[in-house]
């Protein structure tokens, strides 16, 4: 088999909560203090920097927020909420309220979305091997024996405690990153920062106004060539989260798979995208939906767009071919 992997496992293992990169730094344009902080955390690298003032008080409190969540929201931690959640054998769970709205608000976007974004479909990503990466290509008697497992309605939230199906399990792997760019932007504003970059494993939120007035850049990655840049987008305060199949993905027998499952086949979805960008206000909303556009392909996702608002996208098709809404200038060289 020809395994790609993007980070490294050994990364994976040693670096889950160790932070690799703190630096003080002066904006070379404008001046303003600047602060930055790396970590790698929920299997992938984060970046945040902070300008001006606060910039080293807010990321701290950033950083020790993003390990809180990785820690509440894992499926792999032994302490995690969603980890119980996934070993009660069908029994109710007690969770925090912050756990209990985040799934409701994945169950939310499920219902909106006819079921493209559904966050039981766990055991089928556990039969590809994506958690982990394990990679494997499962047989189809094992998918369908999964796919009876994967139905969103079939979690029931009661105050506070949670139930799945006998056999259910959850992840919010398509979601919690874009959560996790949220709060760090809550925890920034907290210490007083009202500018700064923040980058969850390609999860961009930008907060305030670039120091020296210019608008934010986000670069789009060229889902076709990892080292070029498909174009970029010009934002103020927004989130930019893009879904891609060459983010984490293998090869066997000429074929690639992807992390990306389609909830009513069990197979990586392959509707015809090959990126979906996001920009939104919100970064859980934008995460949600990047996962639940790709998955949709371009025709439903042109009408998930008309029916649900609040949001814009570049959806880069597997032909090459780059659709737009309406109201983004997408930049290309
Ligand atoms: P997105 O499109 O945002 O999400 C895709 C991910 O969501 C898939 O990887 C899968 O997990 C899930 N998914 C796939 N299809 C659907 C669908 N139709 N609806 C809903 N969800 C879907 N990875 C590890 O290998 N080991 C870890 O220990 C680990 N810990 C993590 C802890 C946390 C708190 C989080 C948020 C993530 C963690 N991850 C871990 C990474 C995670 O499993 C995904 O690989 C990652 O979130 C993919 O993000 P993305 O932005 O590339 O894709
Ligand atoms: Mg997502």
């Amino acid at each position: 088999m020809n395994r790609k992997i993007i980070l490294p496992s050994i990364l994976a293992i040693v670096l889950l909560v160790a932070i690799i990169a703190a630096e003080q730094l002066l904006d070379g344009k404008t001046e303003t203090k600047a602060y930055e902080q790396t970590v790698i955390a929920m299997d992938t690298v984060m970046t945040v920097k902070a300008y001006g003032e606060n910039a080293e008080a807010g990321i701290n409190l950033a950083i020790q927020e993003i390990m809180r969540l990785e820690k509440l929201l894992s499926t792999t931690m032994e302490e995690s909420e969603i980890y119980k959640i996934n070993h009660a054998d069908g029994e109710p769970v007690k969770i925090s309220e912050e756990t209990a709205r985040l799934i409701k608000e994945a169950i939310e976007i499920s219902r909106l979305t006819d079921g493209a974004l559904d966050i039981t479909v766990y055991p089928i990503v556990l039969s590809w091997g994506f958690t982990g990466s394990e990679f494997r290509v499962p047989g189809d008697g094992e998918i369908k024996e999964s796919l009876r497992l994967v139905d969103y309605k079939g979690i029931r939230i009661d105050g506070d405690s949670v139930t799945l199906n006998k056999g259910q399990m959850i992840d919010l792997g398509a979601i919690a990153k874009g959560y996790a760019a949220d709060r760090v932007r809550d925890k920034l504003k907290e210490a007083g920062v009202d500018s700064a970059l923040i980058n969850l494993g390609g999860n961009i939120l930008t907060m305030g106004d670039k120091p020296g007035n210019d608008s934010w850049s986000v670069g789009i990655k060229d889902p076709f060539s990892q080292d070029k840049l498909a174009g970029s987008v010009e934002i103020g305060e927004k989130a930019v989260v893009t879904s891609g199949n060459y983010e984490r993905f293998f090869e066997q027998d000429g074929k690639r798979y992807w992390h990306i499952i389609d909830p009513k086949t069990g197979y990586p979805a392959d509707n015809g995208v090959a990126s979906v960008t996001i920009i939104a206000d919100s970064s859980v909303y934008a995460d949600a939906l990047s996962t639940a556009l790709f998955v949709m392909g371009p025709e439903e996702a042109l009408r998930a767009y008309n029916n649900l608002g609040n949001f814009e996208y570049i959806l880069i098709t597997s032909a090459g071919e780059t659709i737009t809404s309406g109201n983004i200038e997408f930049v290309t060289k």
